[in-house]
């Protein structure tokens, strides 16, 4: 198996493709400034087109590379020499059938599948993202790394340095827009945490400069190598199917890198003939952050062979800043207006024949409680692909035969503020975090019963509720 010789970089637009090699550190196009992907040539890698050589590892997981849950996918993602590949066991997430929000989402019971990429070892799905990055700055002898983060790219990236050892944290997050699950996990870890005035947008576009001034290689999802890691998200959906393709793959949307990876995950598998078809994608946003959502399905821009209309996204990002609009919603993950992915986002749903909708904070809170209901915790953002499916079928575009998977991007304990509010008894403190984000009511709380410290009184009211 020969990896990292077969692969290389090249600029996504169609007009360009340029090509870098993969020991180059860049996030754009130094032609056109256009995004990057990790390309292959898979006759080179000598990649199996059987999935059942990639099962097969499974049973030779005391090599820590089969362990995971990306690298025993590495003959799809060969970037890297096997020595090189930073681990920590990442990737060990469950399909999961839902049939207990299932009826919620209005679909057939049997059809509703939840991907659970919370538990992965940071507690979110940019486990699979930082492993892959991590892995190539490693590759190349990087000694820092840096992330602008809404909160789980910073408490990954912390983790896999504390972990590794290998290089020193910097992350740069917003004023008050972080979680305190989140923000505690990238303090403990010992990262360097910068905190500036301003929101994910502003920290983004300052990291990037950061690291371009200082050498400090950056992790965020503009990263290409990121991504790649991400794909595996897909191939475990898949062999949780019996490798069947499912009709629908349903993901939040805020810098867009996932939903990004997921086509790149499906062009690539049909290309290697692994797969026959193509499910359809569908990515939320929430109301508070909707600009994929407003530019693709209102504004009518898309990929268009590459040929994406800039002047509706200039103007489009001109209106937001003559209004001083910000992103802004519960579901912090996804508070973002710009997303850095934007234009691979559009490949992937013209490749994927997609759709974007917009859940409000409060179709996700519920939906994060139907699915909480279920024993799968969940954080406010992961509930948009819940939300977003209950509301596709509502619509119609997809179909209660339909066989759907949502990815939960994050675990509940991300976020406890948002879900002890929603259930809370005490109606101040739902309006003190909750009201203020336009949400009036907990459809499916689960409230705590105050009784006073008596025998009688708790047996009572255990035998009337319980
Ligand atoms: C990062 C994140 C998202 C958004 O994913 P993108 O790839 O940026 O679109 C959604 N949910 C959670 C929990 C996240 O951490
Ligand atoms: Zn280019």
């Amino acid at each position: 198996m020969i990896f990292r010789d077969a692969a290389f970089q090249q600029c996504i637009n169609p007009n360009c493709q340029q090509q870098f090699g993969v020991e180059q550190v860049l996030t754009a196009c130094t032609e056109c400034g256009s995004l990057l992907d990790v390309k292959y040539d898979w006759n080179a890698a000598g990649t199996p087109t059987d999935w059942s050589y990639y099962q097969g590892k499974w049973a030779r997981r005391a090599d820590r590379l089969n362990f995971s849950g990306i690298w025993r996918f590495h003959e799809l993602l060969p970037f890297a020499l096997p020595e090189h590949v930073v681990t920590v066991g990442e990737g060990q997430t469950l399909l999961q059938q839902a049939d207990f929000v299932s009826e919620f989402v209005g679909l057939d019971s049997g059809n509703l599948f939840l991907q659970y990429e919370g538990m992965n070892p940071s507690g979110s799905f940019k486990d699979n993202g930082m492993s892959a990055a991590f892995t190539h700055a490693h590759s190349i002898g990087a000694k820092r790394a840096a992330c602008a983060s809404t909160g789980n790219t910073s408490a990954s990236l912390a983790m896999y340095c504390a972990v590794s050892q290998l290089m020193k944290a910097v992350i740069f997050i917003g004023s008050g827009k972080i979680s305190y699950g989140k923000l505690s996990q990238a303090l403990e870890y010992g990262a360097l945490t910068v905190q500036i005035t301003g929101d994910f947008d502003d920290a983004m576009q300052r990291v990037q400069e950061v690291s371009k001034e200082l050498g400090i290689y950056l992790v965020n999802s503009i990263n290409p190598f990121r991504l790649e890691g991400q794909k595996s998200i897909m191939f475990r959906v898949l062999e949780g199917l019996g490798w069947e393709v499912p009709d629908w793959i349903v993901v939040p949307g805020g810098n867009l890198g996932n939903s990004s990876s997921f086509g790149k995950a499906f062009m690539e598998l049909k290309e290697l003939g692994l797969i026959d078809r193509v499910p359809r994608l569908a990515i939320i946003n929430a109301a508070g952050a909707d600009t994929l959502h407003e530019l693709y399905e209102n504004r009518g821009v898309s990929w268009n062979d590459g040929n994406i209309d800039r002047s509706v996204l200039q103007n489009y990002y001109d209106e937001l800043d003559a209004a001083n609009k910000k992103a802004s919603t519960i579901a912090s993950a996804i508070e973002i207006n710009r997303p850095v992915n934007f234009d691979k986002c559009l490949r992937a749903l013209d490749f994927c024949d997609g759709v974007v909708r917009t859940a409000t904070d409060q179709q996700m809170l519920d939906a994060k409680a139907k699915v909480g209901s279920g024993g799968i915790g969940c954080e406010p953002a992961s509930a948009a692909s819940v939300a977003g499916a209950k509301m596709l079928r509502e619509q119609g575009v997809i179909a209660p035969s339909d066989r759907v998977v949502c990815i939960l991007t994050g675990h509940q304990l991300k976020d406890p503020t948002a879900t002890v509010a929603y259930h809370t008894t005490d109606q101040d403190k739902f309006n003190e975090v909750l009201g203020v984000r336009g949400v009036s009511r907990a459809s499916y709380a689960n409230r705590a019963v105050a009784v006073p410290n008596s025998l009688d009184e708790i047996i009572r009211v255990i035998n009337l509720y319980g």
